[in-house]
């Protein structure tokens, strides 16, 4: 099959553009006052996903990380270009990946405009564009002493979902679906960023683990942070685990793809009537401090954290 058949057959739908796939380059029109915001994420096989992995799910989750940035900015993602190397044309494995990634597309009104396709080791490279109104975009710098800090969602679940698989942690059988679902099917909150817009001072979007996440807006923003172990969302689950293995995944667990930001205190009301109305729960789990540092209070002890914000585990 040539490549422009292939480019044709899974990698071609309608889109939100004056011109999409098939022309040297597309061409789309921003609305009037708003900001271009611009993120690329590349998902590469036996580093990012298994190779044998299921390929929707490589499709949805390769788009939804990218989805998830625009998110983290308070941007309404828009527009996506696929760039991608494949071993061979497998049918089957194409229909699949294409499936998922443009379920999730559509899923948060992106399109697929345009991209590149050529031969090599499994590699996805997507770039996403999204829009803010000017002035609007949340960026990871606006953090001031006094602001909560929040997370959405529950997190570490995707960590345990590895653990298992890696025999590191034992979990039980329907722990093992719900985490999967997790690791494999990530809902990015877009619904939740557009809404954070004037709300949130900053925020990112929780990839490498909350605390490695979290040290990047203190860093941006110039404060420190004192976080409440007890207030962290951890995943519920049907058999205990050992602590360390929970606070590991809770703490330093990547993928999980949930928001992370700081609001002032005086919106306190207004995040949680938001929580009621995305159905979504949001956890104030400390405050940002003029103090540069971060700590976490289990019980009101620090917990022992090594240099760079990871758990520091035996
Ligand atoms: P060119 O030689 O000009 O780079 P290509 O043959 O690479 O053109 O691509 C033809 C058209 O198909 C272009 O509009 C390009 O953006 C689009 N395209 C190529 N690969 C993909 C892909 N994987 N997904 C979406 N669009 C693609
Ligand atoms: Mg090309």
């Amino acid at each position: 099959m040539a490549e422009f058949d292939l480019i044709a057959r899974y990698f071609t739908r309608p889109a939100h553009a004056d011109v999409g796939v098939g022309d040297d380059a597309a061409l789309v029109t921003i609305q009037p006052g708003c900001q271009l915001v611009v993120s690329a994420d590349m998902s590469v096989s036996g580093t990012h996903f298994f190779a044998d992995a299921d390929p929707y799910a490589i499709g949805w989750k390769s788009m939804a990380v990218n989805v998830s940035d625009m998110a983290a900015m308070g941007a309404q993602p828009r527009w996506a270009t696929l760039s991608i190397a494949l071993p061979s044309i497998a049918h089957d494995w194409l229909a699949a990946f294409s499936q998922g990634l443009f379920d999730c597309a559509e899923a948060f009104s992106v399109s697929l405009i345009g991209g590149d396709t050529t031969r090599g080791p499994l590699n996805i490279a997507i770039t996403i564009l999204g829009e803010v109104p000017r002035g609007l975009a949340i960026t990871r710098a606006g953090a001031q002493a006094g602001d909560d800090v929040w997370v959405s969602g529950c997190l570490g679940q995707a960590a345990l979902w590895l653990g298992h698989q890696q025999a590191q942690l034992c979990l039980h059988e329907l722990d093992v679906a719900e985490m999967a679902r997790a690791m494999h099917h990530p809902q990015p909150r877009v619904r939740l960023g557009l809404a954070l817009r004037g709300l949130a001072s900053a925020a990112l979007d929780v990839s490498d683990g909350l605390l490695a996440d979290l040290s990047h807006i203190l860093k941006a923003s110039g404060v420190g942070a004192e976080l409440n172990w007890q207030a962290l969302p951890c995943p519920q689950l049907q058999r205990a685990l050992p602590a360390s293995s929970m606070t590991k995944a809770v703490l330093a667990g990547g993928d999980d793809y949930e928001l992370c930001f700081t609001a002032s205190p005086t919106h306190r009301s207004a995040l949680a009537t938001l929580s009621q109305q995305l159905q979504l729960p949001l956890s104030r789990i400390g405050h940002i401090t003029a103090q540069q540092g971060l700590i976490v209070l289990d019980n009101g002890q620090p917990m022992a954290l090594n240099e760079k914000g990871y758990q520091h585990f035996v």
